[in-house]
């Protein structure tokens, strides 16, 4: 039987009530494909604060480094909010992205028929987007130097620099080629060659690697352009790929479209290693009361199971799955509305395994 090791950190706030969702849904993974998971927990954010007085301790860094793969739920919470930058519980998630060069962060955003009516776009544009935005996470303006605020004659300055070396591109930009070659073939790079180097330097990498995926179709678009078109024809998208600040904007506009947070996967990526886990927080305002939506983290534990272990059938079966729960009609509050079926964190993912059960034959 194949096993794999993962890496559970379960975090803060609703952080340990949607993993514990995402593992009884790897557990029935497990059993249908034959596949054994062993989970090992670390400590990250205020949880490995309060008992090890860093937000990202050693041994935490070391067990992932042991590991096949990396579950995460949430970080953060009131009770770190005045701690200063430095110490604060996202500093662990930070560190723990730079320490494993887990350089492509990938967000899928897509819209589900039964959730349709939360997108804010009409639901003529919204309904069918499915795209995959991937952002350069580890270098880029957020990482460059020089940089400081400065001062000369009297005034002051600053500076932040934007740079990136051909390999870190090249290397993002294979994995959208490698990842759209396995969806709909359509890779959108997205940059501001009309103004920058690095964005010039982003497309000759991008037209030399094209070469070796003659059959994904490839599309340019300036920044600016691609956010309005992400609102204007988001149908259109299959995966975008770019750079560190032009991604962190865009994913976040791509999860607007989308229009709830309680169903946003996520995965950062490396060669070495990789990381799952939900885009909303630790949700402190609703922690603990057994209805926080678990669809992002199970969606991150089965984008794991795709990107990490090749299971891209038992993706798709889970997939089918969270799709049948919503159209049978069950809803976490986050996106209850009214005729519809209220239901906490463990009964929707009842639901699910349910749903699980009944469709797995047809995903062996
Ligand atoms: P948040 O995503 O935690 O919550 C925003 C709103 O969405 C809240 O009303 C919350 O109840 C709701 N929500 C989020 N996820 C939900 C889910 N799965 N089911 C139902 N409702 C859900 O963002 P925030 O309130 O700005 O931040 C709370 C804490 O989380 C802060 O400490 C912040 O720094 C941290 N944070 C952590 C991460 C991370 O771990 N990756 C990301 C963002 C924020």
């Amino acid at each position: 039987m194949k096993k794999y090791k993962i890496a559970l950190l379960k975090g803060d706030g609703i952080g340990p009530e949607i993993t514990e969702q995402a593992l009884r849904v790897l557990g029935k993974i497990g059993e249908i494909y034959g596949v054994q998971f062993e989970y090992r927990e670390g400590l990250i954010g205020g949880i490995a604060i309060d008992e090890m007085g860093t937000p990202l301790p050693d041994e935490t860094l070391e067990l992932c480094r042991d590991s096949d793969a990396i579950l995460l739920g949430a970080v953060g919470g009131p009770k770190w909010d005045n701690l200063p930058t430095d110490k604060r519980p996202e500093k662990g998630l930070l560190k723990i992205r730079k320490e494993l060069d887990l350089y492509a962060n990938l967000r899928p955003a897509k819209v589900w028929d039964a959730l349709v009516a939360a997108s804010p776009l009409k639901e003529d544009v919204v309904k069918g987007t499915d795209m995959l935005v991937i952002r350069e996470l580890t270098s880029g303006i957020y990482y460059g130097e020089p940089r400081g605020i400065f001062e000369e004659g009297g005034k002051r300055y600053a500076v932040n620099t934007m740079k990136y070396t051909e390999e870190e591109i090249r290397r993002v930009v294979r994995k959208g080629f490698e990842i759209a070659k396995k969806r709909r073939r359509k890779l959108t790079s997205v940059d501001k060659a009309n103004v920058l180097e690095v964005s010039a330097l982003w497309r000759q990498v991008v037209e030399e690697e094209k070469k070796n995926f003659p059959d994904v179709e490839l599309e340019y678009l300036y920044v600016d352009n691609c956010a309005m078109q992400l609102v204007r024809r988001p149908t259109t998208f299959d995966v975008i790929v770019t750079g560190n600040i032009f991604g962190d904007i865009l994913s976040d506009e791509a999860g607007v479209v989308v229009g709830s947070l309680g169903m946003l996967p996520s995965a950062s990526i490396g060669d070495k290693y990789a990381l799952y886990e939900p885009v909303h927080g630790s949700a402190p305002d609703i922690a603990g009361k057994g209805i926080a939506n678990p669809i992002a983290t199970i969606l991150s534990a089965a984008m794991m199971l795709k990107y990490s272990f090749g299971m891209d059938k038992a993706y798709d079966l889970i997939e089918k799955s969270v799709e049948e729960t919503l159209n049978q009609g069950y809803r976490t509050p986050d996106i209850w509305s009214e005729g519809l079926i209220k239901v906490g964190t463990k009964e929707i993912t009842d639901k699910i395994l349910e749903n699980i059960e009944r469709f797995k034959g047809e995903y062996v």
